[in-house]
């Protein structure tokens, strides 16, 4: 649609004055540069209620051992009423998943370092007790894409700064809120799918130099490429939190999936639930299209762990065994 060079230019400087808007805050992962490469070896085990047993008491279970940058493990814990996980002294709500134990994910920032880490999962026990172990994980180093773009004079000062703090703070405040568990299951595709390579116009993480500047900030989600009026879909079970026009993302919806996690969708053409609306994986939330800071139709899917941006696609393959 967009033949000349010129105009190609044009939205590539667009698409990078939406993209740095979106990326992720204060140092906040993002990423992405292999997403579907992110395959990995590392065994998972399955948490079946009280089969190996942990420590004295507490039996654990961890998705994966080894997350990427931008990745993600799922932790169960048994016989325990509350409890959280922490890591790099990020705290992370684990929540009932309703067998009588304790489930949540935990989110790898863009910007962790990679190599062995403390992951610490400290819970009370159904019997009141409290009881803390800790398990070794090492991070994965992942290659983010870059973006070298040259800007036309001026492009950068389309909008208010205020304007697209107050947005941010916004999203902030809303990715820190924890409530009772709403996911369940695998987390499906945001659009008639299987999501492919092809439709990626944008992976989370990459990052950009700007007319031959230093490379530098995270995208904060995925943009796919696809018609306006595409349908998009919840991925996952919980309740509407946000759904209305906003200045840089257009119109928006957010999904609070329970424990901390949640999922947003931008630019889409027109939505199709309202804020406090309960909705289930798979549910149609709106139709991508190109509101706000776009200059294309494409849906940008973010999902957040406890405030922190992670790579959504990898939620999408199995790799991170959950
Ligand atoms: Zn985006």
């Amino acid at each position: 649609m967009l033949g000349s060079r010129a105009a190609r230019a044009t939205l590539v400087a667009f698409a990078f004055v939406v993209a740095l808007l979106l990326a992720a805050p204060g140092g906040h992962p993002a990423t992405a540069g292999q997403p579907a490469a992110a395959a990995q070896a590392e065994p998972f085990r399955l948490y079946l209620g009280g089969i190996a047993r942990d420590g004295a008491h507490l039996s654990v279970s961890i998705s994966n051992y080894s997350p990427y940058q931008g990745g993600a493990l799922l932790v169960s814990a048994g016989d325990s009423t509350s409890g959280t996980a922490s890591l790099f002294g990020r705290q992370y709500p684990l929540t009932p998943d309703g067998a009588g134990g304790l489930a949540g994910f935990v989110g790898v920032g863009t910007e962790d370092p990679p190599g062995p880490t403390s992951l610490m999962i400290s819970v009370v026990r159904s019997d009141g007790a409290p009881e803390t172990v800790v398990r070794t994980l090492t991070v994965l180093k992942t290659d983010w894409t870059v973006d070298y773009i040259d800007l036309p004079p001026g492009v950068g000062d389309l909008l208010d700064p205020a304007i697209i703090k107050a947005e941010q703070d916004r999203l902030n405040a809303i990715y820190a809120g924890v409530s009772a568990r709403a996911w369940s299951g695998a987390w499906r595709d945001p659009l008639p799918g299987p999501v492919t390579a092809a439709m990626v116009s944008g992976y989370f993480g990459e990052q950009r130099s700007f007319n031959g500047g230093p490379v530098g900030g995270h995208h904060g989600g995925t943009d796919f490429g696809v018609p306006a009026g595409t349908p998009v879909y919840s991925t996952n079970s919980g309740v509407a939190v946000l759904a209305e026009g906003l200045d840089v993302r257009g119109n928006m919806v957010i999904v609070d999936h329970g424990g901390g996690v949640f999922s947003g969708y931008a630019h889409m053409q027109a939505l199709a639930v309202a804020p406090g609306e309960a909705v289930v994986a798979g549910q149609v939330i709106g139709y991508a299209g190109t509101t706000g800071l776009s200059t294309g139709p494409h849906l940008h899917w973010e999902m957040s762990v406890a405030g922190v941006l992670v790579d959504g696609l990898r939620w999408l393959d199995g790799t991170q065994g959950f």
